[in-house]
């Protein structure tokens, strides 16, 4: 039996006022049953971040931690977005904790699933990724746009678990890991599989929510699809300056055509020079714009200052100054 590990469930809540008293005894529930079978420890919690919620949210987490001592609760100071609820839940109990669960607070993602996690965990995976096996509770468009975004993301080259949201176990090695990653606008989905370490998959399903309504309107997913691409890729610039050679590339077959088109007589005077100086210019400063680019972009990877190397393992434990 291996030893009961401390578990930390992170919950980031926005404005949930009518979820909360319904979900919170269900992760309780869970985690007992994980307690009981002696797969974690009575030291596990549930923690709630409060991100900013204008409604009731806090004061249904505080009477939580009244009524049992495994709940307990954190807020931010001002509603910062669904990831940095997140984060900021990870590294509230990095200290604490061997694995951190997190998963949202409307019920959508199944919390039975925690315990093959948990079992997976035990099997020696630091990272164990929740996957939705069906997405038949999400409209056709919100299925539809969420895996074109997840096809765009690896196409620019950021590795993403597909159909995996935000439910992850996470060991204590991971998110010590994670604090090396400086960056202030965080996509976790692209920045965990960075991290590296041995990982794994659950399958989930996925159901409606159990009341309220969805924070991520079309609006805000396609803030989040944004940031995720510019704060993991820099293909976007690199993408101008492969312009830059096409329209170059066709200039110079413009400047042929005109030529030709002026010895035929075909061009009042002028034109030929005209259209080939335009086409020539605006080849030069998309590869310019390109060029200038690749060194922002350098610039922007280097501003996150994150880690060079991350090391898994050693043969033996590291010396310690005495
Ligand atoms: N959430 C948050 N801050 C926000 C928006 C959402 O902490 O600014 C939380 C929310 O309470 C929920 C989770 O993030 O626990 C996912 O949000 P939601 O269910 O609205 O998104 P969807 O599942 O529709 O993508
Ligand atoms: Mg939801």
């Amino acid at each position: 039996m291996p030893k009961p590990s401390v578990l930390y469930v992170i919950i980031p809540c926005y404005n949930e006022e009518s979820v909360l008293p319904v979900t919170a005894p269900v992760f309780l529930e869970v985690i007992r049953g994980m307690m009981e079978k002696g797969l974690i420890s009575d030291k596990s919690r549930i923690m709630f971040v409060n991100d900013g919620s204008k409604d009731r949210t806090w004061e249904i987490i505080c009477d939580l931690a009244k009524q049992d001592s495994h709940y307990i609760g954190i807020a931010q100071s001002r509603n910062r977005g669904h990831q940095n609820a997140v984060l900021a839940g990870l590294m509230e109990a990095k200290d604490r904790c061997d694995i951190t669960i997190s998963i949202d607070c409307d019920g959508q993602d199944d919390p039975n699933a925690m315990e093959e996690m948990v079992m997976r965990y035990h099997e020696g995976y630091d990272i164990v990724y929740g996957v939705r096996s069906r997405r038949d509770s999400d409209s056709f468009f919100k299925r539809f746009t969420a895996e074109s975004f997840y096809h765009l993301l690896s196409w620019m080259g950021v590795e993403v678990v597909f159909n995996h949201a935000d439910y992850r176990l996470l060991s204590n090695r991971v998110l010590n890991e994670l604090q090396g990653f400086r960056e202030v606008n965080i996509y976790l989905r692209g920045m965990i599989p960075l991290i590296g370490f041995r990982s794994t998959e659950v399958a989930y399903e996925r159901h409606e929510r159990i009341a309220g309504k969805s924070h991520y309107p079309l609006k805000k997913m396609l803030g989040l699809a944004f940031d995720g691409i510019t704060s993991l890729s820099i293909k976007p610039i690199r993408m101008i300056a492969t312009l830059g050679v096409l329209v170059s590339c066709l200039s110079v077959v413009l400047i042929i055509w005109s030529v030709i088109q002026f010895f035929i007589g075909n061009t009042v005077p002028g034109w030929a020079s005209l259209c080939a100086i335009v086409c020539m210019i605006g080849g030069i400063q998309l590869i310019s714009l390109g060029v200038i680019g690749e060194y922002i972009g350098k610039i922007y990877l280097e501003t996150k200052a994150r880690p060079r190397y991350i090391i898994s393992e050693r043969t033996q434990e590291q010396e310690t100054e005495p």
